[in-house]
Parts: C-alpha cells; structure tokens; sequence
C-alpha cells in the first residue's frame, strides 16, 4: 500500500483511534496519574502507544489493557474534536510532562502532535472519547462503535527512547493492530507468524549461512560455507549473464586518497557515511562508501571515442558505509557489503535502448532467482535540489519511464524525489508472504561526469559529454541473501542449495554403495552429504528437513541390489526408486531451466 493513501484512511483511522483507547486503558491500569503517555501513531499494518510507567509491563498486563480495552469498545463513546489555545492544552495535559513538550513544539509551529516536522500551519486540537483526552490533530473515527473489538490485537512490548534520542528516557512501546473484521485480523497474524519462520536471522543461524561477532564490529557479516555456496552459486549465474549481455568486469581497490573523494564531492555531501581517514605516508585516504570514482578513473585513462561507447563496466564492489548502529539489522543492513555494481557510460543518442536495456536485463536477473512480481518507483527531478539543466533531466526521466512502459511494470513516480545528480528507478520484489524489498536500483548521474570532466570524441570530432548510469541489481550480496532466505523460507532452490542432496544408508551395510553414489553425484557438480550417523532414519529424514536439503536418498539392501536410490523431497514427497545416471538428468533439467523464464 502506498503511504500516500493510507494516511487518514479508513484503516488509519481505526488503527489510530485503537491507539487512543489504549492509552485510556494503560492510564485506568496504573494508580492515579502514574502513566505517563507520549506518542501514539498508527504505523503500517497496526500502531503504537509509547509510555512512561513505574515498572516493566507483563504479558498479564497486556492481556488485562486489551480486556479493558474490549470493555471501552462494547460501549459507544464518540470521538470529539475541539481545538485550543497553547494554554488550554498546557492546563488539560499538566500532569503530562511529554504532552507539555509537544504543545511547545505544536506552538512554535511546524511540528505536529507527534513532534515530527511539517509544512502546514499547526492548529493545537485535541480528540476525546469516554473520559480520555488526547492532543491530537486527528482524523479518528466517528465512535468507538466503528472499531471491532474482535479485530484488534495488542502484539508486543519494545523499549524506545523518546523522540528516538538515547540521552532522553527510555519508554516503553505497546505495538498492536487494529483491522474492519477479526478475519483480515487472522489472515495478518498468520502473515506475521509466516514472517518470523522465515526471518532470515533465526534462519541464518539454523542453517548456518552467516554469523556477526561483537569481536569483529557491528554490521560486518561473516559469511559461512553454506551461505558463502549460495553467494558464489549466485555470483556465478549473475557474473556469466553479465558477459553474455555485453558487460566486462573491472576490478579496484577499497581505498583512494582524500583527494579523489574530494573531486568526487563524496566528503562534501556523503561524508556523514565515510569512515574516517587512514594515514598512508602523511596522506589521507578513505575506505570507499562507493565505487564509482574508480571506474571514472579507468574512464578517463584513455581518450575515448563514440566508437567506443557504450562502455559497461561492472565490479563485484564491496563499500564501506557507516550506518547507526540502531538501524543494523541482520544482512538487511549492514557496514560493509558488496554491492553487484556497474557503470555504463553512454552518448546521449545511445541512452534510451541502453535505459531499455538494462532494465530487461535486470528483470531477467531477478526472475533467474525466480522472483515474479515487482513494483518500481520513478524518482524524478525537484527543481529545488537541482537548478537548471532541465533538458538532460526531462530525456533521462522521459527514457526511464518509457523503459518501464515498455516492460510492463507497475510503477509509481515519486514526484520530486531524484538525488540532487539525476532521476532513478528503484526495483522492489514482492516476495511470498506480499512483502515489498528493495532491490534494484538504476540511476542517472549528471554531477560524476561534470566533476571529472569525463568526455568522449564524438562524430562531429568535438568533446562531448557521455551519460553515466549507475546500476546495482541485486544491490548487495548480503541484502539479496537476506531478501532471498526470507522469500523462500531458507528452502533455496535446487541450484542455489547449500546442500542439494543427502544421502541416507538404511544399515552400515550400505555404507559403501552409499559412498560410490555420492562420489558420482559429486564428480557431476551436485552437492551431496553422507548421513552416516548411527542415528535411526526418521532422525536423518527430519534433519535433512530442517536443513531444507531438496532431496533425500535412501538406499538400503533393495536399493542397492537395484543399483537405485530412493529419492524422498523436501516436500515430503516420495519418487520411485531410480539409478543415479537418472537422478542426474532430473538433476541438470533443473538447474537449467531456472532461468528459463
Ligand atoms: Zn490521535
Ligand atoms: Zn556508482
């Protein structure tokens, strides 16, 4: 849902009202005036209610605010409107030391009721149901009869500071949902519940792809041998699709002299996420936070011709990029990763079918991983940001919006949303359980080539200026792994599986056919285990499971006799018996055909 038409929705609306009652039972659960209520906003899919309290609340007190809350919503109270003067809010709320903070800010102008910044003029309103008082700008729902007492669900508790600064005090933060009917209800538990199955941190650690150490720094992935097959099984398919599609690849070092970030105007506008200089022989460097300085520089290493363009240049890249260490989260987000970079370099005549042309090949790309559906966002130019030179920006954005058409994708254009240096398509997929995940991003950029005067001769024997492109399509190693363990729920498919075959002796006995098998499956590319564990077989079979290896091969006497294996799948599904020369078929059919779509 776009954030745009959720806010003052129906839904919003409900949630936000939902908050309200809360806060009103979380007050009536605590003795005279010892809550203290901060923020309540809704959020996506739900809302939340921050609170100063006496002690740690109890999953009791949960269950005892919503059973209150059930009690307030079998009656019918309405929710009233009233706006007021700076002093009224400061006399209703006076015991209220954080409603005392935000009337300032709501009578200094331009925050809101929750503190947050914004344009129009504030009027300091407050909303009232049964005996509870709220500063608030609204809107709510009519009554407390419009909220369904059997869709609403308080769902955890979470520490967070007030007004998200650590220096202020720490809060506590009641998450819940609020839905029209207890089966919209349902269906989103149930989605979270799919969500925490799949979260590819519990999953990271059951299957053993990756791991942090607090040793080695926050947001510094440790990559195991499972994870690490998978990436390497990725890069592979990605890197030989890039030769195929007429890239070459470069490679070049993480570091570069304070100079070059200065040309590059990384230390003027992206300074905040460079780590600090190194000292090289009394110079300064800096690690990278990107890589195309570099590539700008085997640029303009040669004099170049528009014969020599389009020049498409990509590099497995890893940047280092500071990030809070709040907002870390997994492989989701970290501060050192390697992104699936590329340049392209292009005359401004070459530009729409090179627009075309990666787009296709990003689409290409993600459906081999047997991603399906995606939404992309056009960012475009605000005129504010970014003054004059209209004409490169109206044929940039004008290339990027017919590619789009052109493929047939849903997009959205985020008005006025381009980075200062030009216009962007930003790819989402849209995984199993409907989340959206950014991945692809494939931008413009008219700020590189002005810095380092890149040019190229043209036709006309003149110095012209190229385009530049920036595009990452899976954007990171470490995202795309973490995006890919939660789309499939750690069950990757067959080609990128850590493990893609366990074999299961049934008695010791058939221990050495076992072993002859594995060592054929091996010599032909597949991955193969040996469970040669004494433990019984439904042990193995569940094991291999929970490891969401695709097949399991059984062999006991009757196999062996046969020359076959017994394939079970992760499925739970069970085929015939067959040879191994078979099984390879199946095998290298499936391999094959991933991306065959
Ligand atoms: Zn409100
Ligand atoms: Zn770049």
């Amino acid at each position: 849902m776009a954030k745009d038409n959720y806010l003052g929705s129906e839904l919003w609306r409900i949630r936000h009202s939902t908050a309200h009652v809360m806060a009103q039972a979380v007050r009536d659960i605590f003795p005279e005036g010892a809550a203290k209520i901060a923020i309540g906003p809704p959020i996506a899919d739900g809302f939340y209610y921050d609170f100063d309290l006496p002690r740690p609340l109890t999953p009791a007190d949960l269950e005892e605010i919503e059973k209150r809350m059930r009690k307030v919503l079998s009656e019918e109270h309405e929710f009233i409107r009233r706006e007021l003067s700076a002093d009224e809010a400061r006399e209703i709320f006076k015991d209220q030391t954080y409603k005392q903070d935000l009337i300032a800010g709501l009578e200094a102008g331009g925050f809101d009721e929750y503190g947050e910044p914004i344009e129009e003029d504030t009027v300091i309103s407050t909303y009232s149901h049964d005996d509870f008082v709220d500063l608030c700008r609204g809107p709510h729902v009519g009554s407390t009869k419009d909220l369904n007492p059997k869709a609403i669900k308080l769902l955890n508790v979470a520490g967070a500071y007030w007004r998200g600064d650590e220096r202020n005090p720490m809060l506590q933060r009641i998450y819940g949902t609020a839905w029209r009917t207890e089966q919209e209800l349902n269906k989103y538990l149930h989605k979270l519940e799919e969500a925490k199955k799949r979260d590819h941190r519990r999953l990271g650690k059951d299957l053993d792809l990756y791991s942090t150490n607090p040793d080695i720094g926050s947001g510094l992935v440790l990559w195991h041998p499972n994870g690490a097959y998978v990436r390497y099984k990725a890069e592979q398919y990605c890197m030989d699709e890039h030769l195929k599609n007429g890239y070459e690849f470069v490679y070049t070092p993480h570091i570069g002299k304070a100079q070059l970030w200065e040309t590059s105007g990384h230390l003027t506008w992206y300074d905040e996420y460079m780590y600090s200089a190194l000292d090289i022989d009394g110079d300064p460097y800096f690690l990278k936070p990107m890589n195309c300085p570099f590539h700008i520089m085997i640029y303009k290493n040669s004099l170049r011709s528009y014969r020599d363009l389009p020049l498409r240049w990509a590099e497995w890249g890893t940047v280092y990029r500071y990030e809070r260490s709040g907002v870390l989260h997994g492989m989701l987000r970290v501060r050192g990763f390697t992104q699936d970079d590329a340049h392209i370099f292009c005359s401004p005549e070459q530009m729409p079918d090179e627009i075309d042309r990666v787009l296709n090949f990003c689409l290409h790309i993600l459906r081999g991983f047997g991603m399906k559906e995606f939404h992309a966002y056009l960012a475009t130019r605000d005129p504010d940001k970014s003054p004059g030179d209209s004409e490169r920006w109206d044929d940039a954005t004008e290339a990027l919006r017919a590619a789009l058409e052109r493929a047939q994708l849903p997009f959205d254009i985020d008005e006025g949303g381009a980075a200062f240096y030009g216009p962007k398509i930003d790819l989402k997929m849209i995984d199993a359980l409907d989340r959206e995940w950014q991945l692809s991003t494939i931008q413009f950029d008219f700020n590189l080539p002005d810095r380092f005067d890149l040019t190229y001769i043209a036709e006309d024997g003149k110095q012209h200026r190229p385009y530049m492109i920036h595009r990452a399509l899976l954007g990171s190693m470490e995202r795309f792994m973490g995006v890919l363990v939660e789309h499939y729920g750690g069950a990757f498919p067959f080609w990128l599986a850590p493990t893609q075959a366990v074999l299961i002796p049934i008695t010791d006995r058939n221990l050495p056919y076992v072993e002859k098998a594995a060592e054929q499956l091996r010599e032909n590319g597949i991955r193969v285990k040996v469970d040669s564990r004494t433990d019984r077989m439904g042990a193995k079979i569940r094991d291999a499971e929970k490891l969401k290896i695709p097949y399991m091969l059984v062999v006991g006497d009757r196999e062996e006799e046969a020359g076959t294996v017994a394939p079970r799948l992760r499925t739970g599904d069970q085929l015939d018996p067959i040879s191994i020369e078979e099984l390879l078929v199946r095998m290298s059919e499936e391999i094959k055909n991933h991306d065959q779509v």
